[in-house]
C-alpha cells in the first residue's frame, strides 16, 4: 500500500479541513443542488492535479467520465490562466487539457463500463511523465436517477451503484489517484426519492465514498462546503469562491 496523496483545492481553508487536501485512494463524494459549484471543483482538481507537489498537485493526468455533458475546456483554460497569475508563472492551457481525458458516458452500463476503459488507460500511463492520479465522475448518479424510476427497482438501482463505487475505489487504490464524484440533491420535494435533503443513492454512496462533501450557495461568489463525514477527520466548514480565474479563498 502506497502513502496517501494529498491534492490541493487551491484554497487553504478547505485543504486545512480536508487535513492538507483530497485524499488519494479514496472516493470524495461532493453533493448539492445545482449550481452550487460541484462541477466548477471537479473542473479546479482537474487542474490542480497536474501542478508539482510543491504546489499542491500530484504531477498527475485526469479522466472525467461526464454524464451530463457539463465539461467546459474553455473553463479549464480560465483556471489555468488564473493558476499562471497566481503563480506569476506562464502555464500553456492546451498542455493542460491534453492531460484531461474526458468520456461521455450515455447510461449507466455505459458509465459503468468506463471505469474498465480508465483502468485500461492508467496502466498505459503509469510509466510515463503523467500518470492518471485523478478520476472524476460527473454526475454519479444522473443516469441512475433516470433509469431507475419508482419503488420496484431501488434495490437493483443501490446494487448497481455500490458495484460502481467499489470499481471506483479499486481504480483509486490501483493507482493511488483521488476519486471524485457529485450527486444532486434536489432543492424540491421529489415524488419518487422522498427526503428532498437526503443525496440520492443516500446509504450506499453514504457508506461507500470516504469522504462526504457537503456545497451550499453562500452570497455572491462565496460557496460553503461541509465536511459530513470523514473516518479521520473532524466535521467542518469552509467557505470558498467560485470566481472566474478559478476556486478561491
Ligand atoms: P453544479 O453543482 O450544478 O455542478 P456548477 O459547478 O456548474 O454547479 O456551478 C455553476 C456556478 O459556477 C455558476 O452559477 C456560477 O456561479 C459559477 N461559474 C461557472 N462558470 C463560471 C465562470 N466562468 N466564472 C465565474 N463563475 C462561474
Ligand atoms: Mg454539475
Amino acid at each position: 500500500r502506497k502513502l496517501v496523496g494529498k491534492l490541493s483545492t487551491g484554497c487553504i481553508e478547505f485543504n486545512e479541513m480536508m487535513g492538507g487536501g483530497i485524499d488519494t485512494q479514496a472516493i470524495t463524494e461532493l453533493y448539492g443542488e445545482f449550481g452550487s459549484g460541484k462541477t466548477q471543483v471537479a473542473h479546479q482538481l482537474a487542474v490542480n492535479v497536474q501542478l508539482p507537489p510543491e504546489q499542491g498537485g500530484l504531477d498527475g493526468s485526469v479522466i472525467i467520465i461526464d454524464t451530463e455533458n457539463t465539461f467546459r475546456p474553455e473553463r479549464i483554460k480560465q483556471m489555468v490562466d488564473g493558476l499562471s497569475e497566481k503563480y506569476g508563472v506562464e502555464y500553456d492551457h492546451e498542455e493542460f487539457l491534453k492531460n484531461i481525458r474526458v468520456a461521455r458516458a450515455f447510461n449507466s452500463n455505459h458509465q459503468i463500463l468506463l471505469v474498465d476503459s480508465a483502468l485500461e488507460l492508467a496502466n498505459e500511463l503509469k510509466n510515463s511523465e503523467k500518470p492518471v492520479r485523478l478520476l472524476i465522475v460527473d454526475s454519479l448518479t444522473a443516469h441512475f436517477r433516470a433509469e431507475y424510476i419508482g419503488r420496484g427497482t431501488l434495490a437493483d438501482r443501490q446494487q448497481k451503484l455500490n458495484k460502481h463505487l467499489h470499481g471506483l475505489q479499486r481504480f483509486g487504490d490501483l493507482n493511488n489517484a483521488s476519486v471524485i464524484v457529485t450527486n444532486q440533491v434536489m432543492s424540491k420535494p421529489d415524488a419518487f426519492f422522498g427526503d428532498p435533503t437526503k443525496p440520492i443513492g443516500g446509504h450506499i454512496v453514504g457508506h461507500t465514498a470516504t469522504f462526504r462533501l457537503y456545497l451550499r450557495k453562500s452570497k455572491g461568489d462565496k460557496r460553503i462546503v461541509r465536511l459530513v463525514d470523514s473516518p479521520n477527520l473532524p466535521d467542518g466548514e469552509a467557505i470558498i469562491s467560485v470566481t472566474t480565474p478559478g476556486l478561491r479563498d
